[in-house]
């Protein structure tokens, strides 16, 4: 096994061995491109020195066998004390995990060395900056020194020399430096600085290897699922230097505009500087287009450059590069982000360029990019004040009146006010507050922190973790730099997406993407948006590709009309239990309350002729395509007034000795029905078991409907849905009493109706005995919602708010099952009820309609689970209909 790697040995596919950096030098080196040169250690020797505790025994030997190369290749030795060699020792994993790991510059500068490097470069200043550099590294990572004693030290040395910078510092001034380092170093670590350079380059490659482990990498590899065993590859690469005066310098580009996907020029560039200048943003960079007059020769190189990685990769690159003395060096390369705009647009350019085909399209763009697409946002012509930038947690744009407390929010919301929610932090306590509001703005936390969490999980706008703005919850106000006040009651304007906070009202503009999904707009009109165009053509290409069909949740014609103008091919799922709300809810209350069989069936019968015109309304919206109709599912006591509510009004009518019967008669009845476990009671086709006539009523109407629908020339397409089931027997018995309405029905209207009947997988023992509960079923439909509930055991109404923020935080999970498919576990399940279903009945439709159904990554999970549909909110259908796509190609 070979642990080394020249860079002239890999090539980018090897990202595995030899992590992304590392394969993408290789890449740009056989190329030809001026990289300088090095080698990489693989991964599999840091896998190795993780798992045993060393370094594998080969590996020295190797690495001195390529070091004596590189050193042959640059006619120096490593540190040699009259012209050193210099290498940088830098991490770089698989995967790229940004700040993460370590990096260590200018490995073999010594007391020694750090002389012949002033010589050689004619600079003593640029040499002992390079060798202070070093100790502050090496000292920081290598040797766990704690990097505020440097920075204080440094800060010292600059008020010594009046400097405001540290390229002020004199070649004296940083000599001094060098001697306060050694001395922290030797003070800190019980030895000295290592003045041996091969010593020096080994511990630096252990401290990468070492920082695979740190506790920052761990955490980020939990939350993005990168998998632990991985391990982390090294790159040794030799120096060059950007800092060596006005003829050098450093900079990034990207190979096109990442914000817009527009060809041209740009990046930035900082004369006279290091690379961790330009990201540490010392100095103020300039645009790239300016090095075309600093330095013509190496523009023009770069410009090549840069097209020649464009066409390579096929896509978007962002580089970084050094120009040494009017040398250009590249230091880096890789497949550059890109905002979802941008991606849609590069996307199809690159196949108008030729470069990629359509199934490659898909790859480039994702759900998530085009969600974020279809969210309103801040008409960007409008001057707006900005006050501040926190963390993007909700996308979205939200305009109300600064509140400070979850009270007051609820308070000024129900008097018709638009409400901001600022928070230092949310808590449990504030879960009131934040529904009530627009949106959420906090100054603490990341994107899991609880107001983060929460506020996707409402769907609610949430700029979080801003940092800048101090939140004063006494005082009712809120300071952004400069002493700006924001004060309760001033208007504030959060974008969700860009983590932008405004002072003031900033107007809002409709999503293009909407539009052009509503018909509003046209793709292929003149002058129609760009972006519109992009978006039309990617999703054209998947939808001829996708193999599972797209449905929408929707409980009235106006979603379903909506949903179909999306794209949905039927209606996967329409709740009934939202057709009894409102003035019905008296209807159903006097159901729950009949004490007589004919006090229930003219409570039935009120509701019938109702349900029937909902339901020729929906057929109608989505005629000629499937509508999927579940009877009712939730627990009844959500029909009844609150108990306590109610107890205080009897009391309050008994004290007055005023008539209460009803009431009274209503609080038995919520004392009858309540259940600890509402979730687990008495819903679903419990309730069509337990309550006679309710779902025989449901089925008369739903059959009424298609029949009506059938005599006006339409084409309804009603499959009739039991939530809930647990047992084959509990089907057989429902569906034996629907067959004879639907016959009744048939027999009254003179129409044949072709009704399907299927069930809810939504219990594991639904999932377990699939295939008996598919000899009474024509479909399946998996409620992903109460199945992760029940499999996990997960109150889903309680969960986000109580303690999902401590799992993410500790990286149980990166995401919650409730939103992407846990495929190891509720996915096992689906797995395995839909082979057992399947062997049952060959032609058992399987679709799944619960949240999940919208998620991209668990799109991609039914689609190889084989299911034929997915079926999830209107908005979302475009997503899923993209990543089903996806999927297929
Ligand atoms: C489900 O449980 O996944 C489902 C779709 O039903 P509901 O969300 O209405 O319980
Ligand atoms: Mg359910």
């Amino acid at each position: 096994q070979k642990f080394v790697y020249d860079f002239s040995e890999g090539n980018k596919d090897l990202k595995d061995l030899l992590g992304g950096k590392g394969a993408n030098l290789a890449e740009m080196t056989n190329l030809g491109l001026p990289v300088p040169p090095g080698f990489t250690i693989t991964t599999a020797a840091c896998k190795v020195y993780l798992e045993s505790g060393a370094e594998p025994s080969a590996l020295r030997e190797e690495v001195s066998t390529h070091l004596a190369a590189l050193e042959e290749r640059m006619g120096k030795k490593l540190g040699q004390a009259d012209d050193p060699l210099l290498v940088s020792v830098r991490s770089g994993a698989k995967f790229s995990m940004p700040g993460m790991m370590d990096t260590v510059l200018n490995i073999g500068l010594s007391d020694a060395s750090v002389h012949g490097l002033a010589a050689q470069a004619g600079d003593e200043r640029f040499a002992w900056d390079s060798y202070r550099r070093l100790i502050q590294m090496f000292g920081k990572t290598v040797l766990g020194v704690d990097g505020e004693l440097f920075e204080e030290a440094l800060e010292e040395a600059k008020g010594a020399e009046g400097a405001t910078s540290d390229v002020e510092l004199s070649a004296d001034g940083l000599r001094r430096l060098v001697e306060r380092f050694k001395g922290i170093v030797a003070h800190r670590t019980g030895r000295d600085f290592p003045q041996d350079p091969r010593e020096q380059m080994d511990l630096a490659v252990r401290a990468v290897f070492d920082s695979w482990n740190g506790e920052r990498a761990k955490l980020y590899r939990r939350q993005e699922r990168i998998p632990h065993d991985l391990g982390t590859a090294v790159n040794v690469c030799s120096m060059v230097f950007g800092n060596l005066g006005a003829d050098s310098g450093t900079g990034v580009a990207f190979t096109r505009d990442p914000a817009s996907g527009q060809q041209g020029v740009y990046g930035d560039y900082l004369q006279n500087a290091q690379g961790e200048d330009v990201v540490a943003g010392i100095r103020n960079t300039v645009p790239l287009a300016e090095l075309e007059e600093l330095d013509k020769v190496s523009y023009s190189q770069l410009m090549q450059i840069m097209e020649t990685l464009e066409t390579h990769y096929r896509d978007l690159c962002d580089i970084e590069f050094t120009i040494e003395r009017g040398k250009l060096w590249m230091l880096q390369t890789r497949v550059g982000k890109r905002t979802a705009a941008a991606a849609f647009r590069i996307a199809t350019q690159l196949v108008d360029q030729g470069l990629i085909d359509e199934a490659e399209a898909l790859q480039r763009v994702n759900g998530s990019q085009l969600a974020q697409l279809m969210f309103p946002r801040f008409d960007t012509d409008v001057k707006a004040e900005r006050i501040g930038w926190g963390i993007a947690a909700s996308p979205g744009a939200a305009v109300g009146k600064a509140v400070f407390d979850s009270y007051t929010a609820v308070k000024w919301s129900r008097s018709g006010e638009k409400v901001i929610l600022v928070r230092r932090e949310t808590n449990p306590d504030d879960l009131d507050g934040m529904l009530a509001a627009e949106g959420i703005l906090t100054s603490r936390g990341g994107k899991t922190s609880h107001a983060a969490v929460v506020a996707r999980g409402m769907g609610k706008t949430c700029v979080c973790g801003a940092e800048e703005l101090e939140v004063d919850t006494k005082r009712r106000r809120l300071t952004a730099p400069g002493g700006l006040l924001v004060e309760e009651g001033d208007t504030v304007s959060i974008d969700g997406s860009t983590g932008k906070i405004y002072r003031g009202e900033v107007p809002v503009v409709p999503s293009p993407v909407v539009e052009y999904f509503e018909g509003r707009t046209q793709a292929g009109a003149e002058g129609a948006d760009e972006l519109v165009r992009a978006v039309h053509r990617v999703m054209e290409y998947a939808d001829r590709v996708r193999g599972l069909r797209v449905r929408a949740n929707a409980d009235n014609a106006d979603d379903a009309s909506r949903a179909r103008r999306f794209g949905a091919q039927g209606i996967g799922l329409c709740r009934t239990e939202h057709m009894f709300l409102g003035e019905r809810r008296e209807m159903v209350e006097r159901l729950i309350l009949a004490d007589t069989g004919e006090e229930r069936d003219a409570a039935l019968g009120g509701l019938l002729p109702l349900q029937k015109d909902d339901f020729v309304e929906l057929f109608a919206a989505m005629d000629g395509l499937p509508v999927t109709v579940r009877l009712l599912d939730p627990p009844l006591h959500e029909f009844l007034p609150d108990i306590t509510e109610l107890s205080v009004r009897v009391a309050l009518a008994e004290s007055r000795h005023e008539p209460h019967e009803n009431e009274l008669r209503l609080l038995q009845a919520v004392h009858r029905l309540h259940e600890q476990n509402p979730m687990l009671g008495l819903r679903g086709v419990r309730l069509g078991l337990v309550i006679p006539g309710l779902f025989a009523m449901q089925v008369r109407a739903l059959a009424q409907a298609a029949a009506e629908r059938k005599r006006a020339g339409g084409d309804p397409r009603a499959e009739i849905m039991i939530p809930l089931v647990g047992t084959v027997q509990e089907l057989e018995i429902v569906r034996e009493e629907a067959e004879q309405v639907i016959a009744e029905v048939e027999r009254e209207y003179g129409v044949a109706l072709a009704l399907q009947l299927g069930t809810m997988i939504e219990l594991p023992r639904a999932a377990l005995t699939a295939g008996q509960i598919a000899e009474s079923a024509d479909f399946f439909s998996f409620g992903t919602n109460d199945l992760t509930q029940t499999v996990w055991g997960f109150s889903r109404d309680d969960v986000e708010a109580s303690f999902f923020t401590a799992y993410l935080e500790k990286g149980i999970f990166g995401v919650s099952p409730f939103e992407t498919i846990d495929k190891d576990g509720v996915g096992a399940l689906v797995r395995d009820a839909v082979a057992a279903g399947r062997a049952t009945r060959p032609d058992l439709k399987l679709g799944v309609c619960g949240e999940h159904g919208g998620d991209p990554e668990s799109v991609h999970f039914f689609h190889e689970a084989g299911l034929d549909y997915v079926s999830c909110s209107p908005f979302r259908v475009p997503v899923a209909r993209l990543e089903a796509g996806r999927a297929a190609a």
